[in-house]
């Protein structure tokens, strides 16, 4: 037998209600802060994600799914959903629309790992990216939306950690004081800080070895290096969080995985689903869209893993809603009534009313046996009277109460009833 690939999982037909949930939910926050959809292919040329994620970062040196195709170019598999709305928005001239965009997506994204729970390697994330202002309010909003998602979700326990890792200018110094800082205690850190340490100092903070951590507790703080611009962007990104009552703690040694980061910075972390605890990152990136050969337009957003949330959700017993059932299930005694059961369903579904009928030639007992478990609210059986009269006798399944109702009034009697559940 062939066996799903490792690493990625399928959406059973009845677990996919869940995905559903935290999918609306996503369109609904989305749609609440005027954040419009984008889609972009699931595969790019890899050189945007060499530059636009970073050619330091492990994602870029491990963990990307990279190919040659047909005519030998090489592609690589969205590890992440930035890059390309980015290329997308320089390749389209965005740049000259009323500033600024704001944009959402749901996308797949790949990543050579090593499975294990909450990390995949096929995976999905809901994201924003929010292109030319320079303002710390959007910043904030940018944080807001992300919490606004948590909270629509009922998600508890998650905590929010913020962070600036300034500018260019101001990172230059800090790099410096790292790399005092770290160059003593090289023998004590893993091989792949070690490269770190060269290429990009702060990077070793994000590092997830035990005695990395250890180092990277006592070492200098980008807080204390933020130029006067940086620390006042920062102080009024966190003024405005402070003013909607939203909580945070300021850790100085977030600095986020991918390189094109700058200044915000910020994750959402739980505690309830181990190792891979952080459901949503994200932050500025000021530099990325004229690192991919657009104008110098700032940006920012962040990206929420699926799983991991589902992961979260599940764990920690957050509801979900019920999934959704067919409204009727009109059972057929022979091949005439079954012939009018196939009627009537066609007629409600037209007119957005969901119903079922037999497919499997099953007797009258079997068919309400089924219709019991697809959680159908209402049953009607069709037989020789029925099509006589055109009366169904109505049972609702919750509590067993029957109603004659005419067939031409069933819509209406069915429509009140979805409409009074509401
Ligand atoms: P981690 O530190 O856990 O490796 P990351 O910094 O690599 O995360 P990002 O690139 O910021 O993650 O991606 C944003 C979000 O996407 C993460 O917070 C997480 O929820 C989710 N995510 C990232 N990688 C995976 C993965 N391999 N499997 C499942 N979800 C993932
Ligand atoms: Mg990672």
């Amino acid at each position: 037998m062939i066996s799903v690939p490792k690493g990625t999982k399928d959406v059973l037909p009845n677990q996919s209600y869940k995905w559903q949930y935290i999918e609306d939910a996503a369109r609904e926050v989305a749609r609440v802060f005027n954040y419009k959809e984008v889609r972009t292919p699931v595969f790019e040329h890899t050189e945007l994600f060499q530059r636009g994620v970073g050619e330091t970062t492990d994602v870029v040196k491990k963990e990307m799914y990279t190919f040659l195709d047909k005519g030998g170019r090489s592609m690589t598999l969205k590890p992440e959903g930035t890059a390309g709305v980015a290329r997308m928005f320089i390749e389209n001239g965005l740049a000259s629309s009323p500033m600024p965009i704001k944009t959402f997506y749901i996308t797949p994204a790949f990543r050579y790992e090593n499975p294990q729970a909450g990390r995949l390697r096929e995976f999905h994330q809901f994201g924003i990216e929010v292109f030319g202002s320079l303002s710390p309010e959007t910043d904030a909003e940018v944080i807001f939306a992300a919490s606004s998602f948590l909270n629509k979700l009922k998600i508890k326990g998650v905590k929010l950690e913020i962070n600036s890792i300034g500018c260019r200018i101001c990172r230059n110094e800090y790099n410096k004081a790292l790399k005092n800082y770290f160059e003593s205690r090289l023998e004590e850190m893993c091989a792949n800080c070690r490269s770190r340490f060269d290429k990009n100092p702060l990077r070793i903070l994000d590092c997830k070895e035990e005695k990395c951590k250890k180092l990277a507790e006592a070492a200098p703080k980008i807080t204390d290096y933020l130029c006067e611009d940086c620390k006042k962007h920062f102080d009024t990104v966190r003024l405005l969080l402070d003013a909607q009552g939203l909580e945070y703690t300021v850790n100085p040694n977030i600095v986020r995985g991918l390189d094109y980061y700058s200044r915000t910075v910020f994750e959402f972390v739980s505690t309830s689903i181990g190792a891979q605890g952080t459901v949503c990152g994200g932050g500025r990136y000021d530099g990325l869209i004229s690192e991919l050969g657009g104008s110098n337009l700032p940006a920012i957003g962040f990206a929420a893993g699926i799983e991991r949330l589902l992961l979260l959700m599940e764990n920690t017993g957050v509801p979900f809603p019920e999934d959704k059932v067919p409204t009727i299930y009109l059972a057929g005694m022979d091949d005439k009534s079954r012939a009018q059961t196939f009627k009537i369903a066609m007629g409600l579904r037209e007119r957005g009313v969901s119903a079922e009928v037999d497919h499997m030639q099953r007797s009258v007992k079997a068919q309400l046996k089924y219709a019991d478990k697809a959680g159908a609210k209402f049953v009607a059986v069709i037989g020789e009277s029925e099509l006589e009269s055109g009366v169904l006798n109505l049972k609702k399944m919750s509590d067993g109460t029957t109603a004659a109702v005419k067939s031409e009034e069933l819509y209406t009697y069915l429509n009140k009833v979805i409409k009074e559940e509401k």
